[in-house]
């Protein structure tokens, strides 16, 4: 079908350099991949038919640079570079490079990008194509007096936009011509930094938007269609969250509208493939005739395209590429019809009680809900894969359909409950309280919603119950009952009494008592006592008993407490317990001295990076005496620091770190000797 692409360069990373993949692979071409030192074993390298090396971990030295990824194409003789979303995505300069070379875009070109590049462009180009605009200034001259006089002018409130921004950055709301100055200064500092670009533009700030965008699509043939609409009003940050298509309470007469505005948008500047107009509408009076004006147009495929994809049956990264392969659209407008409604959520590796501040971490356990029937997951991480401080925290994008809206969130409510993650902290409980919220139920949404809600979206932490405080307890007894197995085994000895296949009988003592804090920062106290072939655990003067079902793999338990069987995951470490039980996560910290996991396979006391990082501070030296949770070592990692101490008391020995230094996860920086 496609003569001249037979092979597909992928120049990204994660969820969709995957989900490209996929499609690629499907459609009998060939896939190569490109990674960074820290995704040598990332999945979409796993997935791809080959695969090229070509830089350190940081984007500046691999994912950005449109030259080695160039010389990666022509190394492996490939036809097609397909871009994703993100880095060189919107590179004008990188898509002229590619066609240069001989080597096919697939997207937009670059005279497309170059147009639609500067939000204050591309609002001119609108306002002469006859599609509404924000009201605003989108002027050259920056003098901070003559942009403020242009904001009073507005009238406030207003939002400061950086023209070459993206991703949410570089924005600022102003409500008092007082507070403008400051606003401004803060704005055009970002802007510089995230885009070395400090020209802002000035909108009126629209009070109660939704954030609706049309998923258009045109061939080189003359032919330009919509794909109808996203709602993407669910946002934190400025960045979303929840997507859903069709938008609630769309009617007719409007998508009707909103559709033929974004065709002419994309007529106007001669488009090429898929992109998406991002319309901001004033729902202050409702849906239903509400303004919408023209906000950004992003010339590439759209995180969200897969809810796009669920209620049109396409493939658009199939389109893509038929597309940048020279052949028509394969439909008219007419063709298309929206088949129920689907809605994606995205889950991220951060930290909702925190203002969303991104998390990094290892995936000590991720499973993702069955990709099948009514549900889509979209990720680039497995259990075990970390997510570093270099990329984009997103873990995954789970995607629901159903025939009618309530029906894809009964769907959604239920792939979320079978969602198992524990390791760093993830928006998974924010999401769950989110889409099962009785205004979003209703489809009330707009881009207030998060922060109007957000008690009962991030509630306040609950006590752990006692039958978490159980489950950990269990967990911790599994953990040392494990350990004695292996130590038997490795011993070789049959005759030690650790390698008969126990019933959970040898390692413990009489009684025991574990202490936690839980998220409360409360102290919780369990004692256990064994008794036939179960547990005694008290809590609080209340006793329980537990004992063992079964003992699958892993982390994995199935207990009885109380006479009720629960299976959960419950992950042990010396310092905190996660226990995963009914759909939901449970961290508690220990404070019980013992330590369970002394020879860990990292030797004893050994002090490893948890996260790719820079050492900031070396508060010790070979030799020296420390005791337990002494300060060791400051790590700044996602522009944070984090103070490691030492596991327990000892002899500092084998101090690899040094002031400065760049250090990946898991490197061993010292140990802690007897
Ligand atoms: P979409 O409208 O497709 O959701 P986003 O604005 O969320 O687009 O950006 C999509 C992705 O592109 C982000 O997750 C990020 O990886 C990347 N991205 C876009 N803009 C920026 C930016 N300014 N800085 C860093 N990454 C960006
Ligand atoms: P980015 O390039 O960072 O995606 P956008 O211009 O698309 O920037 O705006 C991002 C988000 O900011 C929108 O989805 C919307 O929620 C909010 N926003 C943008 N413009 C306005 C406005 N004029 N009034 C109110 N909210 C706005
Ligand atoms: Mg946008």
């Amino acid at each position: 079908m496609t003569p001249e692409i037979e092979k597909v360069l992928i120049a990204n990373r994660g969820e969709i350099a995957c989900r490209i993949i996929q499609t690629v692979r499907a459609m009998g071409l060939q896939t190569v991949a490109v990674y960074s030192d820290a995704d040598e074993h990332a999945r979409h390298v796993a997935m791809a038919d080959e695969a090229v090396r070509i830089g350190a971990a940081p984007v500046g030295e691999s994912y950005l640079r449109a030259d080695l990824i160039l010389k990666a194409a022509k190394d492996t003789n490939t036809d097609a570079i397909h871009p994703g979303y993100g880095f060189l995505s919107e590179n004008a300069e990188f898509a002229a490079e590619c066609e240069n070379a001989g080597i096919i875009f697939i997207g937009p070109t670059a005279d497309n990008i170059r147009k639609m590049g500067l939000k204050d462009e591309a609002k001119k180009l609108m306002i002469d194509a006859g599609v509404p605009v924000v009201p605003g200034y989108l002027g050259e001259n920056q003098d901070p007096d003559h942009l403020l006089a242009e904001a009073e002018k507005i009238g406030f409130p207003v939002l400061i936009k950086a023209v070459a921004g993206g991703g949410g950055k570089g924005m600022r709301r102003v409500d008092t011509s007082t507070e403008f100055p400051a606003a401004l200064r803060g704005a055009k500092r970002e802007a510089a930094g995230a885009f070395g670009n400090d020209q802002v533009l000035i909108e009126k700030f629209i009070e109660k938007p939704r954030h609706i965008e049309v998923q258009v699509f045109a061939d080189t043939h003359g032919n330009a269609i919509h794909l109808f609409e996203r709602d993407c009003s669910l946002q934190r940050r400025h960045q979303k969250v929840v997507e859903e298509a069709p938008a609630p309470h769309m009617t007719d007469f409007l998508r009707g509208q909103m559709g033929s505005a974004a065709v002419a948008a994309a007529r106007a500047i001669d488009y090429r493939g898929a992109g998406t107009i991002e319309f901001i509408v004033d729902v202050a009076n409702g849906l239903d005739g509400a303004p919408f004006y023209f906000m950004e147009m992003n010339t590439r495929l759209q995180v969200e395209h897969p809810v796009t994809e669920m209620i049109t049956g396409e493939d658009l990264v199939e389109w893509q590429i038929r597309v940048a392969s020279g052949e028509e659209l394969p439909f008219d407008q007419g063709d298309l019809e929206i088949d129920g409604h689907a809605i994606e959520v995205r889950l991220y590796a951060e930290d909702p009680a925190r203002d969303f501040l991104p998390a990094t971490g290892r995936l000590t356990r991720f499973r993702p809900p069955l990709d099948e029937d009514f549900t889509r997951v979209e990720t680039g991480v497995r259990e075990g894969d970390v997510v570093s401080v270099h990329y984009d925290p997103m873990i995954a994008k789970i995607i629901c359909w159903g025939e009618d809206r309530a029906t894809a969130l009964r769907h959604l409510s239920r792939a979320l409950d079978q969602t198992e993650i524990a390791g760093l902290s993830t928006n998974l409980d924010f999401l769950r309280h989110t889409i099962n919220h009785p205004a979003f139920a209703v489809g009330d949404v707009d881009t207030g919603f998060i922060p109007r809600h957000i008690k009962d979206l991030v509630p306040a932490p609950q006590p752990a119950s006692d039958s978490i405080l159980c489950l950990s307890v269990l967990g911790i007894i599994a953990a040392r009952e494990k350990r004695a197995q292996e130590t038997a085994r490795a011993s070789h000895d049959p005759w030690s009494p650790w390698a008969a296949p126990t019933n959970w009988r040898a390692n413990l003592e009489r009684s025991d008592t574990q202490r936690f804090i839980d998220a409360t920062d409360e102290e919780r106290t369990v004692t256990s006592a064994r008794k036939d072939q179960g547990f005694i655990l008290t809590i609080d003067g209340v006793a329980h008993h537990a004992h063992f079902h079964d003992h699958s793999e892993d982390s994995d338990l199935c207990v009885v407490i109380d006479g009720k069987r629960l299976n959960s995951a419950v992950q042990v470490t010396n310092d905190a317990v996660t226990v995963i039980s009914g759909g939901r996560t449970h961290h508690l910290k220990r404070l019980s001295s013992r330590v369970d996991l002394e020879d860990d396979a990292d030797g004893p006391g050994a002090i490893i990076a948890p996260m790719p990082g820079k050492i900031l501070d070396v508060l010790v030296a070979d030799g020296d005496e420390v005791e337990k949770d002494q300060p060791l070592l400051i790590l700044e990692a996602m522009k944070m620091e984090h103070t490691l101490t030492a596991p327990r008391a000892g002899t500092v020995t084998g101090l690899t770190a040094k002031d400065g230094m760049q250090v990946n996860d898991g490197t061993v920086l010292a140990q802690i000797a007897d």
